[in-house]
């Protein structure tokens, strides 16, 4: 490597210049000696002459250890790119990134428009999926078709029919832009825009890929196993990393995200990590107290007790039968058991009378403790009677 040329004078400043007058005289330069708009051989170590000086004299930090030091220690970098390191002086962090970074001020700031060559991440994808009630509980797995854009097998990504080769756009000579000049009384306007030949790629495809038509991906399907935890609820969000679109420039691809419906249950609703079941019992039941078998989502049937005097609306705790907990399946919630209380609405002449003697019995003043439960049930009596 030749004897590296001082960085004041490869950005053409002087020693003192002000940060901006760095700047302005980098931008400048970079547009001239840009490898896509420079045809030169010589242009692209001039470029990334011009960012190397730019990278240290930008940095106040840097610019005042060159200022000191000189070029010590810059000799001595892997890959003797000359180029993204500072040996002892504590680095700027790999090629890649100081590159990456040089080229998204380059077209960020200085050409207005988006870096071509920037790595991009993917885009997230959403897709929804229905599931039974039990899934949902006890969790499941799902086979999903999922269509996102891939690089095309045919052309292997270059939009170019195979044995042909995409050509520099002849419209902006590969810069991706054109300048109007128009002249006006108050003066002279250049404005930039996005070559319409090229929309701003700076290269053309003259005989375009069968297959993809020229735009260098297609649309595949892809089988997607999706694991769906136990304890999931309608709208939950399950994310699968990096199942997502493809990213762009060696970027990395987004994620999946999988939004969970899932269907009602006949007979259990959800609070939560509780399930919640209606009970319908007679009235004997009620009064007299019963065991009585409750179905459960895990499919075997659990033994209630209910004591006698059970009141219509009261609400048993089954622990342990409810939901799990989605970050922690181990954790589950109860089974809320409402017993409701069911009042014939026929009855045989020989119920009835049996109904008669008990209202006989019971008489008109119940004791507090007992009043609303026989005044409803009373009531409904009277209505069945009628009915009958
Ligand atoms: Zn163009
Ligand atoms: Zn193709």
């Amino acid at each position: 490597m030749a004897a590296k040329r001082d960085y004041y004078e490869i950005l053409g400043v002087p020693r003192n210049a002000s940060t901006e007058e760095i700047k302005r005289a980098y931008r400048r330069l970079a547009r001239q000696y840009h490898p896509d708009v420079n045809k030169d051989p010589e242009a692209e170590e001039r470029f990334k002459e011009i960012n190397e000086a730019y990278e240290v004299l930008s940095d106040p930090e840097k610019r005042a250890q060159y200022d000191r030091f000189g070029h010590v220690g810059r000799e001595n970098i892997p890959g003797g790119e000359g180029f993204g390191g500072f040996g002892g002086f504590g680095g700027f962090g790999g090629v890649g990134d100081a590159w990456t970074d040089v080229f998204e001020q380059f077209f960020g700031y200085g050409f207005g428009g988006r870096s071509r060559r920037a790595p991009e991440r993917g885009e997230d994808l959403q897709v929804d999926v229905t599931i039974d009630f039990e899934e949902a509980v006890f969790g499941t797995e799902k086979t999903l078709e999922i269509p996102r854009w891939e690089p095309c097998p045919r052309c292997g990504g270059t939009g170019a029919e195979p044995g042909t080769r995409p050509i520099t756009c002849p419209q902006c000579g590969g810069t991706g832009e054109v300048q109007q000049v128009r002249q006006t009384f108050i003066g002279r306007f250049v404005t930039v825009s996005t070559c319409p030949r090229c929309h701003g790629e700076g290269i053309i495809i003259p005989t375009p890929c069968r297959e993809c038509g020229g735009r260098k991906v297609v649309r595949r399907t892809r089988k997607v196993v999706v694991h769906i935890p136990p304890g999931v609820d309608e709208g939950t969000l399950v994310r699968l990393t990096g199942e997502g679109e493809l990213g762009r420039n060696g970027g990395p691809p987004g994620d999946l995200y999988v939004r969970v419906h899932v269907r009602p249950h006949p007979l259990f609703k959800r609070q939560d990590r509780d399930l919640v079941l209606e009970l319908p019992i007679n009235v004997a039941q009620a009064a007299l107290g019963d065991e009585i078998e409750v179905p459960t989502i895990d499919g075997t049937p659990v033994k209630l007790t209910i004591p006698a005097g059970t009141q219509p609306g009261k609400t048993f705790r089954l622990r342990g039968y409810g939901v799990p907990d989605v970050h922690n399946p181990k954790r589950r919630g109860d089974l809320l058991v409402t017993v409701r209380v069911v009042i014939p609405q026929k009855l045989t002449p020989e119920q009835r009378e049996l109904f008669k003697k008990l209202g006989e019995t019971l008489g008109k003043t119940p004791t507090p403790d007992e009043r609303n439960f026989l005044e409803k049930m009373l009531d409904a009596l009277g209505e069945a009677f009628k009915a009958s």
